[in-house]
């Protein structure tokens, strides 16, 4: 595919510009004027918009075929939500605007939503209050972590480590390091569930908290959340709860109620924001009653008259950790998503995603080994060790590819060896899933009597097969002639 640079040719053009009406000179300082024409490519608007129509059709995309990527929720978001965050209301505001003018409202709007949205995640959660500021959960995480050392801080505890299971995403490790804390490992049985006994031995005096996504990366939910979360608050330690996986328990289960004292959200996973490519994202905090002084700022806060605004004056605040009111736009897809679901509609969805991934497993136990005995939640993780002799798991994903379907998250959870990780969302038909069984069936069966088809695989994609680590390790991204 050629470059829009080789697209161009000496004197095309799709733009007009009526010469009497502009004058460089006066819209752009002298000394800023460039000497020379830029070299910038000169197509017609037509090869223009094919060139970039083209460009987007390499790209996958949940709008085109399915992606049951794990651990990553890319479920179809709802274009009602895409229309809320495009009304120029909104995005046309700009987070300099005072909050107030005399005689009229200016961003009253755009506060007023991040309010609403802030009750409503505290309500689907069961904690006191929400911050919509960090701008990816990884994000939200180590807002978290910073929020617990400074509560254990004001309370003169000397903590040392955070708690987190074997099986968990690795920026949650990441986190806790990066907030000052040491990070104790905990490993997970076969089934993928933690072991209890080991991590109540993990538990002392030093445990600043636990880090738990739940359902787990596995897709399991864990029985002994009660107990672990005793544990933890028996040493006055703190239960983090990733949120991550979200989809699986909306509407069912409130983590505040578990007992859960703050958490994050991640609402380009489960509140209808498309992502993948590495954002925009928004990772919400929420926190139970005793950390609400902690809450970064700025705060939106309603006054007695019922004037939103934004209140600075929090003495105990972690600080600073997002400009102006953080990703707004995804906020506003969130709360068009919660208030067009409401109640019922979020508890479906979340029926639908454990409904299709349980659907998913029990077809595929037949040719792949399930991690799991038992009932999955919202995805399900298998290891692609039965499969042919000399085959991966990276060869059946690329073999996917060819068949229009976007690979699974593979060699993740760590701790499952060729872990294949399917998270099909509640957003798919069983049509799509059947297909995607067949594929499965269709490789698994492959692996064994032909091989090397799956050694060639990708054909059909504009690249085939790459060395990963060349790839990753001398990017050539420069336009050259
Ligand atoms: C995606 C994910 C995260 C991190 O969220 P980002 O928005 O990608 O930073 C954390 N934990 C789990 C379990 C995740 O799946």
């Amino acid at each position: 595919m050629k470059l829009i640079y080789e697209l161009s040719s000496k004197g095309r053009g799709g733009i007009r510009i009526p010469e009497d009406k502009i004058s460089p000179e006066e819209m752009v300082p002298s000394e800023l004027l460039r000497d020379e024409l830029a070299e910038l490519p000169e197509v017609s608007e037509s090869e223009v918009v094919r060139h970039y129509t083209r460009l987007s059709r390499l790209n996958f995309s949940v709008d085109t075929e399915f992606y049951p990527l794990g651990s990553c929720t890319m479920k179809h978001n709802p274009r009602a939500c895409e229309a809320a965050a495009s009304m120029p209301e909104l995005c046309e505001t700009h987070p300099l605007w005072p909050q107030l003018r005399q005689g009229g409202l200016l961003t009253q709007g755009s506060l007023q939503i991040l309010y609403n949205t802030e009750r409503l995640l505290s309500e689907i959660t069961g904690l006191s209050e929400f911050t919509l500021q960090p701008l990816a959960g990884s994000h939200g995480e180590l807002t978290a972590v910073m929020m617990m050392a400074a509560y254990h801080r004001d309370r003169g505890n000397k903590k040392t480590h955070i708690i987190i299971p074997d099986s968990a995403h690795g920026t949650n490790p990441a986190s806790a390091a990066l907030g000052g804390y040491d990070v104790v490992t905990v490993p997970s049985d076969e089934n993928g569930v933690m072991d209890l006994e080991k991590f109540k031995e993990a538990v002392n005096d030093e445990t600043a908290g636990a880090m738990l996504t739940l359902p787990n990366t596995l897709g399991v939910f864990n029985p002994e959340i009660k107990e672990l979360i005793e544990a933890v608050h028996a040493v006055d330690g703190l239960m983090y709860y990733d949120g991550a996986n979200f989809n699986a328990i909306m509407g069912r289960i409130k983590p505040g109620n578990l007992g859960f004292d703050i958490c994050h959200l991640n609402l380009h996973k489960s509140f209808s924001t498309p992502h993948g490519g590495g954002g925009p994202g928004t990772g919400p905090v929420g926190v139970c009653e005793k950390l609400r002084p902690y809450l970064p700022i700025s705060r939106v806060a309603k006054t007695k008259d019922g004037v939103y605004t934004l209140d600075y004056d929090q003495p105990k605040s972690i600080g600073y950790i997002a400009p102006f009111y953080g990703n707004f736009s995804i906020i506003v897809r969130a709360y068009a998503y919660l208030l067009m679901l409401g109640r019922e509609g979020l508890r479906g969805t979340s029926d639908r995603a454990v409904l299709n991934a349980n659907y998913l497993l029990e077809k595929l136990r037949k040719s792949f080994s399930a991690v799991s005995e038992s009932r999955c939640m919202h995805e399900c993780v298998f290891s692609g060790k039965s499969l042919g002799k000399g085959i991966h798991t990276l060869d059946l994903a690329k073999a996917l590819l060819d068949r229009g379907v976007h690979a699974p998250t593979i060699y993740f959870p760590l701790n499952v060896p060729e872990a294949i990780m399917i998270e099909p969302t509640e957003t798919e038909t069983k049509e799509t899933l059947d297909a995607f069984v067949g594929m499965m069936e269709d490789i698994a069966e492959r692996s064994v009597v032909d091989p090397d088809s799956l050694k060639a695989a990708p054909i059909t994609t504009p690249v085939g097969r790459l060395n990963e680590v060349a790839a990753a390790k001398n990017m050539d991204l420069v336009f050259a002639e």
